[in-house]
């Protein structure tokens, strides 16, 4: 069994708001969402952060960011805009390491970061 949160969810051992899942990825709602629509990407499988992709994770990324076009006409974000980030690391605030895509949008989001 994983102590990995995300993992769980994958397992379906914790529920999430699920709005899209296939064979290789899950997208859902971050449960403190920092806009108006936000949206979690994730690989089903585990990997840390962006650190630890390897060339062989290449289809499963080129997967997601594709998905992600789908996923935001899906929220009717697609024609208003969105925002993608992917934390990595303590700089970061990665705060849960399992690699995730966070999908931002449904209103302004401001400039790129805040300090
Ligand atoms: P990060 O800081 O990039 O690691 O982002 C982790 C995100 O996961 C945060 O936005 C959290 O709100 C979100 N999160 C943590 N646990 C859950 C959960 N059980 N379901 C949905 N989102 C979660
Ligand atoms: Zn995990």
């Amino acid at each position: 069994m994983s102590e990995c949160v995300f993992c769980k969810i994958v397992n379906k051992e914790i529920p999430a708001d699920i709005v899209y899942e296939d064979d290789l990825i899950l997208a859902f709602k971050d449960i403190a969402p920092q806009a108006k629509v936000h949206v979690l990407i994730i690989p089903k499988e585990h990997i840390p952060n962006n650190l630890y992709l390897e060339g062989r994770h290449k289809p499963v990324v080129g997967h997601i960011i594709l998905k992600v076009n789908e996923i935001a006409k899906q929220l009717g974000i697609a024609e208003t805009g969105f925002r993608l980030i992917v934390n990595s690391g303590k700089d970061s605030g990665q705060e849960v390491y399992h690699l995730h895509w966070h999908l931002l949008g449904g209103e302004p989001l401001g400039r790129l970061i805040c300090k």
